[in-house]
């Protein structure tokens, strides 16, 4: 039965930028077809070869940034700056994972009788569902490293941004990688996506996007036994010692990056009590200052939110009446909401352990090391996380008991595809990016070869 099709928004205008079809199951059903037919082909390509067309890939990408940024600024109100940066990390990753095809290294294990040896052999198809917030990226951290490993992929864009993804297979095919390999096929969520995570053909689902869908979704391939991985949201601490570089420390960039659409934002800023005043009156004045309006504009520093089922959800959190600060933000057609940081929250109220997914950091004061590290913990969420101090003993220490994927110390360092990346808990399940990805898309087969004779016993 056909689908309602997707209609693309400019966040920052509410402008109609494209409709596009949205995938039936039955279109799924042909693309995974498709993926199976090619897949083999390219799992017997040598690893040499498999790698110099990632590599013109990238290159593609590469001759194809600008275009790339400008889509995405358009569908999903990116800043500019920003938008260039994650086409350039889809090149980065490309070239990355290329690599990794040369390098699909297996062991030889010490047997007695023979030889032991372990391959790492493709999954076959795999599935890779992708949200709103950095469809460029998100779609190529599991992409790139799956293709690198012999596998084709299926790649189901988000609803809201479609675009961008449908762009890079152009590129693939562009780039002379087989017709059928790499496939984007946008569509609803409870559809397409819940079709190809149920195809008995796809081998491995690659899921990012809420603990909620993520739940269903694991659910779903549990009935196959069908592997899955999985990067849901954050409500990531930002602990400040007062020992720490305040200023660097309390960047509104930690939170404001993306308009807050990040699942690693520090939106939890927990601050030690004795300097809680003068964080307080840092943050009030460097949000105040940030610049929000028109994504295309290189002088902007924060756009707008996706769409306007993410403002409501965002304004669901913040009352007018709630006790914090706001910066500025424009009025009129787009979705926007200022920057802000709530101040009379309950540690455990739903602003201060749910994900918001906007410009909304919650401050916490907090006694010592020990209420610190009680306070990082204390949601369901282990994504990523950063703290501050000039004690090497205690970041040590407190980076060992925050209970998180990803931490950073004096630094609100990014995901970077060369280190692994995931979180723990209701965070997700299982680990992208980084020198294993390959391994991630691939079954380890033990082979043990035999060296008894069988001339029989020398005479
Ligand atoms: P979402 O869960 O609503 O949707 C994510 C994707 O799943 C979309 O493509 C959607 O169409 C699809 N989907 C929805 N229902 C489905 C179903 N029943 N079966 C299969 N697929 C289905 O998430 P979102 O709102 O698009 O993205 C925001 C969320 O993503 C936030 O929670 C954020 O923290 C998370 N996120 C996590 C990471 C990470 O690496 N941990 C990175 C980015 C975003």
């Amino acid at each position: 039965m056909s689908q309602p099709p997707l209609e693309v928004l400019n966040p920052a205008t509410e402008e109609v930028v494209a409709t596009v079809p949205a995938a039936t199951p039955e279109d799924i059903d042909t693309a995974v077809a498709r993926a199976v037919r090619a897949q083999p082909a390219w799992a017997a390509t040598a690893p040499a070869d498999r790698a110099r067309l990632l590599r013109r890939f990238a290159d593609i990408v590469d001759q194809h940034v600008e275009e790339l940024a400008r889509l995405e600024v358009r569908e999903a109100g990116h800043l500019i700056g920003n938008a260039r940066w994650e086409a350039g990390n889809v090149r980065d990753l490309l070239l990355y994972a290329a690599g990794g095809a040369e390098r699909l290294n297996g062991a030889q294990i010490p047997a007695p009788g023979g030889w032991n040896v372990t391959f790492h052999e493709p999954l076959g198809v795999v599935g890779v569902i992708a949200p709103w917030n950095f469809p460029l990226p998100i779609a190529a951290w599991g992409t790139a490293p799956a293709l690198a490993a012999g596998n084709a992929v299926v790649l189901k864009p988000a609803e809201t941004t479609p675009l961008t993804a449908l762009r890079l297979a152009e590129l693939a095919l562009e780039a002379g990688l087989p017709e059928g390999l790499f496939q984007v096929v946008p569509g609803h969520g409870s559809v397409a996506g819940r079709a190809l995570v149920d195809h008995p053909d796809v081998g491995k689902i690659v899921f990012t996007g809420s603990t909620r869908t993520g739940r269903e979704v694991m659910g779903r391939c549990a009935a196959q036994v069908k592997p899955v991985t999985l990067e849901l949201g954050g409500k990531s601490p930002n602990i400040v010692f007062a020992d720490a570089d305040l200023a660097k420390a309390l960047d509104p960039f930690s939170f404001l990056d993306n308009s807050g659409q990040d699942c690693c934002a520090r939106t939890r800023v927990l601050v030690q009590e004795s300097v809680y005043e003068e964080c307080a009156a840092l943050l009030a004045e460097a949000i105040g200052a940030v610049v929000v309006g028109d994504p295309a504009d290189e002088k902007t520093q924060m756009g707008p939110l996706i769409s306007r089922a993410q403002l409501d959800r965002v304004r669901g959190y913040v009352p007018d009446t709630a006790d914090g600060f706001r910066g500025s933000a424009p009025t009129g057609p787009g979705f926007w909401f200022p920057p802000t940081v709530l101040t009379g929250e309950a540690a455990d109220s739903p602003a201060a352990t749910e994900e918001i997914f906007g410009p909304v950091a919650v401050l916490l004061p907090f006694t010592d090391e020990q209420d610190a590290i009680r306070l990082a913990n204390a949601t369901p969420y282990g994504l990523a996380g950063s703290l501050w101090t000039r004690d090497l003993g205690r970041a040590l220490r407190v980076s060992a008991a925050v209970r998180a994927g990803n931490l950073s110390v004096n630094s609100h360092s990014a995901v970077r595809y060369f280190t692994p990346f995931g979180g723990v808990k209701q965070s997700g399940l299982g680990r992208e990016l980084g020198p294993d990805a390959l391994t991630a898309f691939t079954e380890t087969k033990n082979v043990f070869i035999s060296t008894e004779s069988t001339e029989g016993p020398s005479q």
